[in-house]
């Protein structure tokens, strides 16, 4: 009736994916003090001093009395007169992220791809290069789950044509032409996912990931007003709640528990959500490269189950040695599926 540890790593029961969605709050946990360099990840509400646009946006600032860049940046979308100065805001908020560098120590963001597998995904909103700098990092060591990437990336770049995603400055692996720097999708009223190739293409992915997820993680995403449609094409893949009885999700936020619950009931069926404040108390943290395991464990089989927190100290040499034991078992695993 009990599971340990050791049982736990030496399982792979789990063929569904674990679907995890970032948003900005996730990047901001994981980098609270900002890049290698201490160069720092803006919020909404203090994105135009971090950025340092006060004197690009003076005469919008005064104009639309507010200092919220969503809002700025939605005030600039509808009124031509703007067209350059948004051109010149979007070259910088490209700039600025592009030459973002991942602190040298294992972060939040190397923790949760190590703590999932191949058959898993991440999707994020973020345009910060660290989820890809985490992953090259890592990505020789173990298996990673798929990337996913909801709002465009300063990191990501795409052929159209052969409809291949690579490491912006790269080469399309089919056709050999330099890939195309993906476009970010900026704060809108109205997004428009269904107009750019490459977006309109991540989206549809998730959309099937979420149709065959057993667990969804809601990692520091607020579901702005302004994304309305991304709830919305969410809610449609992940289905309706009351159907989907044994699915479990998870949110991973700062926000208080009624907060959260407003924001996410479309998707909670009644008793199946956890609610965490620190990435470290998550399912992921606790069984990581398990989760389907551990999940199939509680809450199919009803067994008692204890947790494998993964190490959040250790230094990556010694971080990818503990995993060892479980890629063994996932190797194995893959070969006599061969
Ligand atoms: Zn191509």
């Amino acid at each position: 009736m009990k599971v340990t540890v050791q049982e736990e790593i030496s399982q792979i029961k789990m063929e569904k994916p674990h679907v995890v969605i970032l948003g900005a709050g996730a990047s901001y946990a994981a980098f609270p003090n900002g890049d290698k360099y201490g160069k720092k990840l803006p919020l909404m509400n203090n994105f135009i001093q971090v950025l340092e646009l006060e004197k690009l946006l003076a005469e919008a600032l005064t104009e639309f009395k507010t200092n919220n860049f969503e809002e700025i940046y939605d005030q600039l979308h509808k009124n031509s007169r703007y067209g350059t100065v948004r051109a010149e805001l979007e070259k910088l908020i490209y700039a600025y992220f592009r030459d973002m560098d991942i602190p040298d120590q294992p972060t939040i963001y190397d923790h949760l791809l190590l703590s999932l597998r191949g058959k898993d995904v991440v999707a994020t909103f973020n345009w910060d290069p660290f989820l890809i700098q985490a992953y090259r990092r890592n990505g020789s060591r173990i298996s990673l789950p798929r990337l996913i990437f909801l709002h465009g990336n300063v990191m990501v770049g795409s052929c159209e044509k052969c409809k291949v995603t690579g490491v912006n400055g790269s080469v399309c692996s089919r056709c050999s032409t330099p890939l195309q720097p993906t476009k970010l999708l900026y704060p809108i009223g109205e997004k428009n996912y269904h107009l750019d190739g490459f977006i309109s293409g991540q989206w549809k992915e998730l959309q099937c990931f979420l149709k065959k997820a057993f667990m969804i993680t809601v990692f520091g995403y607020g579901a702005p007003v302004s994304d309305v449609s991304a709830v919305e094409l969410m809610k449609e893949a992940w289905g309706d709640v009351g159907e989907r009885q044994m699915e479990q999700t998870e949110i991973i936020d700062i926000r208080d528990e009624d907060d959260l619950q407003k924001t996410w009931d479309k998707f909670i069926h009644t008793h199946h959500y956890e609610v965490h404040s620190n990435f470290y108390n998550s399912w992921i943290a606790n069984h990581p490269r398990r989760t389907g395991e551990a999940y199939i464990n509680q809450y199919w089989e009803a067994q008692f189950i204890d947790n494998n927190p993964l190490p959040k100290d250790l230094s990556f040499p010694r971080l990818w040695e503990w995993l060892t034991p479980l890629k063994e078992v996932e190797d194995k695993a893959a070969l006599q599926n061969v």
